[in-house]
C-alpha cells in the first residue's frame, strides 16, 4: 500500500481490544487507540504497539457519546488524512436475571455495545466512501447467537450487531467497504475474571476445545477480515469459540 493505514479500534485499553491493536503494530501504520477511562492502560497498549514497530495515538472518548465520537473521527481524520479500519470492540455488561434487571442498565448496555457501533461506522463511514475503501469489523458474542440467563441486555445488544453488520454490509459492498462481525466465545479477560470461579468450571465444561479463548485468536481473525484478502467477504460473523456454537 502507498499510503499510510489508519486503524481505530474501540475499548483498546485492555483485553481483546489490546490486543487487536497489537495485532495492527506495523510500519506504515498508526493505530488509533480508543477508551474511555482507563488512560493509563491505554497509554500501555500505545508504548506495546510501537515497541513491536508500528504508530499509535491515544483517543479517548465515550462510545455512546454522539458529539463525543464525531469530534474524535473528524479529529483523526483531519490529522492523519484518512481511516482504513474501523474495529468497533468497546463493550460491557451490566447482568441481572431478568425480572430484576433495571431500565437504565437496559439503556447503558444498548447504548455502549450497539448504539456505539452505529455512531462510530457511521463517522468513519464519511472518509471510506470518499476512499471508496475500508473495512469495519464488529465484536459481537457468542452469548448474542445462543442467549445466556441474566444476559438480556448484553444478548440483545450482540444479537443487534448482526443486523446492522448485514444491513450496512449490502449498503456498502458496491462502494469496496466491507462490513463483518467476530464472536468471541470465552475469552480471558477482565470481562470474564468478574465469574464466580463454580461458573467458570462450568463454562469451560461446555467447551469442546477444552479451554478458554485468549484475546490474540480473536484478534487474529479481526486481523484477517481487515486484509486485502478478505475482499470479498461481507456481512459475515467469524466465531472464535473453541467449538462452543458453530453458526
Ligand atoms: P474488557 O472489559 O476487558 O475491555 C473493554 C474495553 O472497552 C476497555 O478498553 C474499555 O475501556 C472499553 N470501553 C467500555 N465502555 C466504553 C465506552 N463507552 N467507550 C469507549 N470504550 C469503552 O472487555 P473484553 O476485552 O473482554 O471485551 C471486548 C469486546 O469483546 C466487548 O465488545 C465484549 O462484549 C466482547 N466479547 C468478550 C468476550 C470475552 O469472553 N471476554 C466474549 C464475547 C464478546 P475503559 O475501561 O477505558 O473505559
Amino acid at each position: 500500500m502507498e499510503h499510510n493505514k489508519v486503524v481505530l479500534v474501540t475499548g483498546a485499553s485492555r483485553g481483546i481490544g489490546r490486543a487487536v491493536a497489537l495485532a495492527f503494530a506495523e510500519p506504515e501504520t498508526t493505530v488509533v487507540v480508543n477508551y474511555r477511562s482507563g488512560q493509563e492502560a491505554a497509554q500501555e497498549t500505545a508504548r506495546a504497539v510501537e515497541k513491536q514497530g508500528g504508530k499509535a495515538v491515544l483517543c479517548p472518548f465515550d462510545v455512546a457519546d454522539p458529539d463525543a465520537v464525531k469530534k474524535a473521527f473528524k479529529e483523526v481524520v483531519d490529522s492523519l488524512g484518512r481511516l482504513d479500519v474501523l474495529v468497533n470492540n468497546a463493550g460491557m455488561t451490566r447482568d441481572n436475571v431478568f425480572p430484576r434487571l433495571k431500565t437504565e442498565d437496559w439503556d447503558l448496555v444498548l447504548d455502549v455495545n450497539l448504539k456505539g457501533i452505529f455512531l462510530c461506522s457511521q463517522a468513519a463511514v464519511r472518509p471510506m466512501l470518499k476512499q471508496r475503501h475500508g473495512r469495519i469489523i464488529n465484536i459481537t458474542s457468542v452469548v448474542g447467537f445462543t442467549g445466556n440467563p441474566g444476559q438480556c441486555n448484553y444478548a440483545a445488544a450482540k444479537a443487534g450487531i448482526m443486523g446492522l453488520t448485514r444491513s450496512l454490509a449490502r449498503e456498502l459492498i458496491s462502494r469496496n467497504i466491507t462490513v463483518n462481525a467476530v464472536a468471541p466465545g470465552y475469552i480471558e479477560t477482565e470481562m470474564t475474571h468478574a465469574l464466580p470461579e463454580k461458573a467458570r468450571e462450568a463454562l469451560v465444561a461446555q467447551i469442546p476445545a477444552g479451554r478458554t479463548g485468549r484475546p490474540e485468536e480473536v484478534a487474529a481473525a479481526v486481523r484477517f477480515l481487515a486484509s486485502e484478502q478478505a475482499a470479498y467477504i461481507t456481512g459475515q460473523v467469524l466465531h472464535v469459540n473453541g467449538g462452543m456454537y458453530m453458526g
